[in-house]
Order: structure tokens, then sequence, then C-alpha cells
């Protein structure tokens, strides 16, 4: 435990340190390759069903003394592991880049690991005190939060590093300790996080169990884990329901989205023309509340696609490791086939290219150029699935009334967005649909302390702020 000394001098702030510090030196591994590239990134270990097994041990031991030091004390230490990934920041970024393809620059690598020391301290300081119900001579009952116990953490591919954060940051500060389940897509990116959190963490509290879905499906299942915080798609948070039933399992799930965006026929296209962009595409479009169907009406409809290519046309996609670059590669084959598949229905379909939809297949890398396509039917695929790419569809509309029921009828709702110069209309808008979130004038912008979550097919709990402490506590009331 080193929760009293000063932060250990950092051995993890360089690229070559830290990819060392994660190398296994026995048991099984297994490459990781670059998606922008086919080179090897590093090796990663293939952990076992019994790994999992010594990983919720270890964290069963290490929780109770972790949640006798209270919440300033915890708070404490997250601040100096918050400090840590600062001290590492530019390494952590360069492994990212290497293994999940994002660039270095543009809303990407650095900004994903500023990110996360970002979540860490805010997760850290936000006040979260014992609430009075009533107190009113006769009866006084307070609500407080105690700690689950272990906590499981799955993840995606998209944004290793800041879900992690997401999960393990509230986890820690309400007193539990975490077992996490990173991608088999990006398993170096978590272990290199998790490292440089290990130097100031007690031991054991925090564990990476680097492994398939077998190794989640055996987090879900097993009575050691009090709650799955699981960010992936739909169908896998099905799967986590069902096998987490037995044990009755609390659950957050931060599934997948299919967000619209209304654009009013008062919005300026000029002025929404970058951020409609990056609401779609940043991460290269591999982002849950990415803008994924974009409805623009009538009377502005050319003008906002001219806007929109013309902003495309100049973001420079490549190699992450390339300052220049602010798009990348999909970040696996499969993906990279999705989008590909997707993009081709639509062309089959008459739909209008307006800018990308033709790879280079001879290249290397998985890269997939910037795509948008017009006059689209509502029901051709790109439309109706979740495209998690660089592909976006834009749909024309003349009734408000018909473009939310086409906004509505999907059976995920994570985010939304109305972009329009007219605060008061907007936001009538955004109250009628049926998302978590929906933005205005911005689509997909996440903050510390806004709580996050989705509605329908896209899950349910909220992460960030006091509700997701909240999420990460058993609520107990005291009557009396
Ligand atoms: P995925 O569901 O394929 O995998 C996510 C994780 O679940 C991986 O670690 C995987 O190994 C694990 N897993 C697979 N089967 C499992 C099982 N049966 N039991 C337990 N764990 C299992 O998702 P992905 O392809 O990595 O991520 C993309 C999806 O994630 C998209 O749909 C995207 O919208 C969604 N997503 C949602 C959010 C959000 O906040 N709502 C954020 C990021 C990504």
């Amino acid at each position: 435990m080193t929760t009293n000394d000063t932060l250990a001098t950092p051995t993890l702030d360089t690229y070559d340190g830290l990819l060392a510090a994660i190398t296994p030196s026995a048991g099984e591994t297994r490459e990781v390759l670059d998606p922008a590239t086919g080179a090897v990134v590093g090796l990663a270990p293939v952990h076992t069903v019994d790994d999992l097994e010594a990983a919720i041990t270890a964290a069963t031991l290490a929780q109770p003394a972790w949640a006798a030091l209270g919440h300033e004390a915890r708070s404490a230490v997250m601040v100096r592991a918050a400090d840590a990934i600062d001290a590492a920041s530019e390494a952590l970024a360069q492994l990212l880049s290497r293994e999940q393809g994002k660039p270095l620059n543009g809303p990407n690598a650095r900004f994903e690991v500023g990110g996360a020391s970002a979540w860490l301290r805010t997760a850290a300081a936000t006040p979260l005190d014992s609430e009075v119900l009533i107190d009113d001579g006769t009866t006084h009952a307070a609500i407080t939060y105690r700690p689950i116990g272990v906590v499981g953490a799955i993840g995606p591919w998209n944004w290793p590093m800041m879900i992690s954060i997401w999960q393990i940051a509230p986890a820690l500060r309400m007193g539990n300790a975490v077992v996490v389940k990173p991608s088999e897509y990006t398993p170096l990116s978590v272990l290199a996080l998790v490292a440089v959190l290990n130097q100031v963490l007690p031991e054991g509290l925090v564990t990476v169990v680097s492994g398939g879905r077998a190794i989640g499906a055996g987090l879900a299942v097993h009575p050691g884990i009090g709650k799955v915080m699981f960010t992936g798609s739909t169908a896998t948070g099905k799967a986590i329901i069902k096998s987490s039933a037995d044990t009755v399992k609390r659950l957050t799930l931060e599934l997948g989205g299919n967000d619209a965006g209304i654009v009013l026929p008062d919005a300026d296209p000029e002025a929404i023309a970058e951020g409609l962009f990056w609401g779609a595409f940043i991460n290269t479009g591999q982002t849950c509340a990415a803008l994924k169907r974009l409805y623009v009406h009538d009377d502005i409809y050319d003008a906002v696609c001219d806007a929109l290519t013309a902003v495309a046309a100049k973001m420079p996609m490549g190699v992450g490791t390339d300052e220049s670059n602010v798009l990348g590669p999909l970040q696996n084959k499969a993906q990279f086939d999705i989008v590909a598949g997707l993009v081709q229905s639509a062309k089959d379909s008459g739909a209008r290219v307006l800018i990308g939809g033709n790879p280079d297949l001879a290249a290397p890398g998985f890269f997939y150029p910037t795509t948008l396509i017009a006059d689209i039917d509502d029901d051709n695929p790109l439309v109706r699935e979740e495209q998690f790419g660089p592909a976006l569809p834009i749909m024309r509309y003349t009734d408000l009334e018909d473009v939310i029921a086409r906004a509505n009828s999907v059976d995920v709702g994570l985010g939304g967005s109305v972009w329009s110069s007219d605060l008061v209309a907007a936001r009538a808008v955004a109250a009628r649909l049926d998302t978590g979130t929906v933005w205005i004038n911005a689509h997909g912008a996440v903050h510390p302390m806004i709580p996050f979550g989705g509605s329908k097919q896209s899950g349910y709990g909220l992460e960030f702020g006091v509700e997701g402490l909240k999420a990460l506590g058993v609520p107990q009331v005291i009557n009396g």
C-alpha cells in the first residue's frame, strides 16, 4: 500500500518503458497489430479463466482496506493516479495511437489520454454527502451509498483508455475494487493505463484480465462480482443481462447507438458544418454517440451538403503517429467490412456519393475514406444499422412531425442533436427525441459532471457526475 507515500518517480513515461512494463515475461501471448500499417505493436497476454479467478481473489482481498480509507483518502490517491497519467501521457498516447489507429492529434489519442486524467480527477473531486430525505421532528431518514465490492469493467475497442477510466474511476471513488476486461482488439492500451495507475494504487485493487469473450462471460457470471460496468454492442449487452441474472448483478449498460441529427431550416450551413463533421467523424466515426443519421430540411439541404463536403475534403486521414493527420483507419478488418458493406448497399440503391465511398483495397491498413451519402432512403441499411465508421447518410425532410418520427424510429436511443439558430425552437424539438442526451448545435460532447446514458436498447444506468458515482454504490436508507 502506497497511499501515504509521495508519488514514486514514474518509470512508465517513455514509450519503450511503457511497452516493456506490459510485455509478458511468461505465459501465452499474441501479437497485436497496428491497424494502419500491419506492424506488430506489442505482445498481449492471453489470460485464462484461472487468471480471472486470481484477479477476483486479489480484488476481494484488497477491497475492504480501500473502502475503509473513506472518501477523502481515496480521492487523494486518485488524484495522484491522475498525476501519474499526466506524467506518462505522451507514452500512453503513442501506444493508443499505434494500437487503436487514432491519430495523435485532433480529438483523438492525446485528447483521450487527457480525458482519462480529467475524468479521474473529477470523480475524485465530486462531493457525495449523505442526503437527509426527511427530518420533520417525528421521522428522520437519510440515504447514503455503500461500496458494492468487486466491480467488473468490460470495454470496447474504440476509446479503450477513456472508457476504462469511466468505469474504473467512479468504482474506486465509491470504495470498490475493479477487474478490467478490455476488448481483445485493444488490450495493450488498457494494460498500459492500468500499469500507470498501479504505480500509485494498492496492489490487487485494479487488475486487467486480457482475453476474449470467454473472459467477459466469466466476469458476468461470477458470484464474486457485484456489478458489471459494460460498454459495447447491444448484442453483447443482452448476453450480459442473461449471464448476470443468476447472481442478480447490478449493471450499467452503455450500448450501441444510431444517433440522428436534425437540421432546422433556420440553421446557417456554413456555421454548423464543422460541428456536424466532428459530430459524425470523431474517432473516424468509431464512437458510440456519434452522429450517424443526418436529417436536413429541404430549404437548406444542398447548402448543408456542400458545406459538409468542403469540410470533409480538407481533413487529412492517415497513419496516426503522423502529426498532420486527424482521421485514422478503422480499428479492425471486421469493422472495415461492415462499413464497406453498408456504403455499398447505399450505392447499390442509387444514393448519391458526395465524397468518398471508394476505398483503396490494395493499400496497407484498414483505411476507409471519409464518405458522405446524399438522397438515401431511411430503409437503407446504411441508415437503419450502426455503421460505426466514417460514412454519414444525409436525408431530406420537409415536415417537422415527420422528421421527429423518423429520428425516433430506431430501437436504440443513445444521443441526438438539433441544429438551429433559435435555441427555444431547438430545445422544443430536443424534448421530443427519445434519447439519453440531445445536444443543440453540437453532437457527442461529453463532460465529466454531466450524466450520460442511453434510452431504449442503448442501455440503462448513468455514468459521470454525482449520478455516476451513485451507480457504483449500494444505496442504503437509515430510517430513524
Ligand atoms: P462488443 O460488444 O463486441 O465487445 C465489447 C466487449 O465485450 C469486449 O471486451 C468483448 O470481449 C466483450 N464480450 C463479448 N462477448 C461477451 C460476453 N458474452 N460476455 C461478456 N463480455 C463479452 O463491442 P465492440 O465491437 O468492442 O464495441 C463497439 C460497440 O460498442 C458499438 O455498438 C458502440 O456503439 C458501442 N459503444 C457504446 C458506448 C456507450 O457509451 N453507449 C461507448 C462505446 C462503444
